[in-house]
Order: C-alpha cells, then sequence, then structure tokens
C-alpha cells in the first residue's frame, strides 16, 4: 500500500513538474512573439519632490498576454533574465522609454526625468553604453532626463563601474535600486558614482513603525546628502509614511499614496493638469 502511494506519488510529481516545463517553454515562446506582437507596454510612476511637483517618473514593464492577461514584471523577467531575451526586452524598454519621456516637454515647460530599470545582463552584455547613446539620439532626449535604475547585485560587479562612470559622463544619472536590501549597501557608495539612492520598501514600512529603524533610515538620508546624492523612498503608501519619511529628512517620494503606476496617456494628462502636484507638503 506504502509502495502504491509512493509510486503514484512519484507519477504525480514527474507530470506535475512536466507540466510546468511545458508552460514555462511555452511561456518563453510567447514572450519571444510578445515583442514583435507589440504585446507589451510601459507603465509610469511619478516620483515628487518636497513641493509634490512631480520631478521623475519609473517605467515599469507590462505584457498583455493574448490569454493570461496583463502580467507584471515579477511573472516573466525571472525567465527572460535566464536566456538572451532579456537584452531585446531591455532594448525595448530603453527606446520606448525615452520615446515617450520626450513627449512630456509638450506637457510642461521643465519636464520630468524618466528613470528606466536596468537589469545585471545588461550590463554584462558589454553594450550598454552603445543602446543608450543610440536610444538617446533616435529619441532625441537630453541625457539629464534620464535616470538609470540597477540593483546592488549589479553593483557588486568591479567591470560595471567602467561602463558606469562613462554613461555619467555623458549626463545621465545613475540610481541605486532596492537600497538597504543588500550586505553592503554603504561600501557601493564608496565604489561607486551614484547620483540617487531608492530607500527600498521594506526599509520605508520598517522606519515608521520602528524607532531604530527610523535612526537608521535617517542616517542613511543626511549622509547621501552630504555627499550629494539624492534620495527617493520607495512604496510610499499612506500619508503617515509620507509624514515620518519626510521628516526624517526625505525629499523624493514614490508609491501608490503618491500615485500608481499609470499608462503613458494618464501620466501625460497628470503632468497636462494645472496644479499637478501630489503627495507634497501643502497637498
Ligand atoms: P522596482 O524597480 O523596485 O519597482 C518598484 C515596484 O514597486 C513596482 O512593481 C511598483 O509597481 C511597485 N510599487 C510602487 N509603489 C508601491 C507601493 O506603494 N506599494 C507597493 N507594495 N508596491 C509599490 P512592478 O511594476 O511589479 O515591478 C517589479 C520589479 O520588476 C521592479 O522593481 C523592477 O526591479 C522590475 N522591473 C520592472 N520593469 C522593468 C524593466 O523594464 N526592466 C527591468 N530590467 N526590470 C524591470
Ligand atoms: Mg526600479
Ligand atoms: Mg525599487
Ligand atoms: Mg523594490
Amino acid at each position: 500500500q506504502a509502495g502504491q502511494r509512493g509510486i503514484s506519488g512519484i507519477d504525480f510529481y514527474s507530470t506535475d513538474l512536466n507540466r510546468l516545463l511545458q508552460e514555462r517553454l511555452a511561456l518563453e515562446r510567447e514572450l519571444r512573439h510578445a515583442l514583435v506582437r507589440d504585446e507589451l507596454e510601459l507603465e509610469f510612476q511619478p516620483i515628487v519632490d518636497a513641493q509634490g511637483q512631480v520631478v521623475s517618473a519609473e517605467a515599469l514593464l507590462r505584457w498583455n498576454h493574448p490569454r493570461r492577461g496583463r502580467l507584471g514584471p515579477d511573472q516573466f523577467l525571472p525567465l527572460a533574465e535566464q536566456s538572451e531575451l532579456i537584452l531585446s526586452l531591455g532594448q525595448w524598454v530603453l527606446h520606448k522609454a525615452l520615446a515617450v519621456a520626450v513627449t512630456w516637454a509638450e506637457c510642461r515647460p521643465d519636464p520630468p526625468s524618466v528613470a528606466v530599470n536596468v537589469s545585471a545582463r545588461q550590463l554584462d552584455a558589454g553594450n550598454l553604453y552603445g543602446e543608450v547613446q543610440r536610444a538617446l539620439q533616435s529619441s532625441g532626449l537630453l541625457p539629464a532626463r534620464l535616470e538609470l535604475e540597477l540593483t546592488e547585485s549589479v553593483m557588486q560587479r568591479a567591470e560595471s563601474r567602467a561602463t558606469l562612470s562613462a554613461l555619467r559622463e555623458l549626463g545621465i544619472c545613475i540610481a541605486i535600486d532596492d537600497f538597504g536590501t543588500g550586505f553592503s549597501s554603504l561600501s557601493y557608495l564608496k565604489a561607486f558614482p551614484v547620483d540617487i539612492i531608492k530607500i527600498d520598501r521594506s526599509f520605508v514600512t520598517d522606519a515608521t513603525t520602528d524607532s531604530r529603524d527610523a535612526v537608521i533610515v535617517r542616517a542613511i538620508i543626511a549622509m547621501a546628502h552630504i555627499l550629494g546624492i539624492d534620495v527617493v523612498a520607495e512604496g510610499v503608501e499612506s500619508p503617515r509614511h509620507q509624514t515620518v519619511l519626510r521628516k526624517l529628512g526625505c525629499n523624493r517620494l514614490q508609491g501608490y499614496h503618491v500615485g500608481r503606476p499609470e499608462t503613458a496617456e494618464q501620466f501625460q494628462a497628470r503632468l497636462r493638469a494645472p496644479d499637478a502636484t501630489t503627495g507634497g507638503d501643502h497637498a
């Protein structure tokens, strides 16, 4: 009896695994086609300053899957990261984000920057500098209006340093994403030329509930500012988060309370609105 259960258990397990593998292969095949079938889309999430003015917007990738509906990056980017697919996706994102950001100048005399997430593999591939240069040229966007977001894992590699320095010389801003989730965040500040750090959502939440965490966040913000680095708080979900982070010295906020990721059209409409301020001290 036990043996039978064991055997059927294994059968069940292997069928399950087989199904997972099939699904994975299908998804990968579909993702290859998503690019040419125009199923990818960028949403834009506002980042505001102390006055509530939109100073920047983060481009976030979505996949309008024909059967599964709208998928978030967590549902397909890990898969793409395992192949060269991430390179074509990254290239698409870069060109699209810059083409969209250029239109914001029609909405405002002082248009916001655009923040683009870059995966480690894009840097490894060795042509990020060229890709960025091409995207800037074809869109006509000023380099100063582009921010590249990299996670700490990317910063771990010494080889990345030369590329990042070269990009900065073009006038582009470099941001460390999810700051604080790695083990030696502070050492990256020493080793890399960065313009912006984005304090991870988990820190933002903790700083509003734990006074020790609040002290740490305050110190990070103060130190960054002394080094001439801008600080963005990620995941500002409530008025309380906003108040606390501002009190801790953070002048740039991003999160559902400030504004959710929205379509390019919605974001344009936000910029066109006469008093388009959110999350400001006077809002
Ligand atoms: P991220 O770069 O840290 O982006 C912020 C994520 O937090 C986004 O999730 C955003 O929708 C979400 N978020 C913003 N405000 C709040 C909030 O107040 N509360 C909560 N709970 N979440 C908030 P999303 O769009 O699902 O993206 C997830 C991750 O996927 C991103 O994290 C980024 O690492 C990656 N990603 C997104 N687009 C791209 C892309 O074009 N290229 C690459 N390489 N990675 C991307
Ligand atoms: Mg990001
Ligand atoms: Mg982040
Ligand atoms: Mg994050």
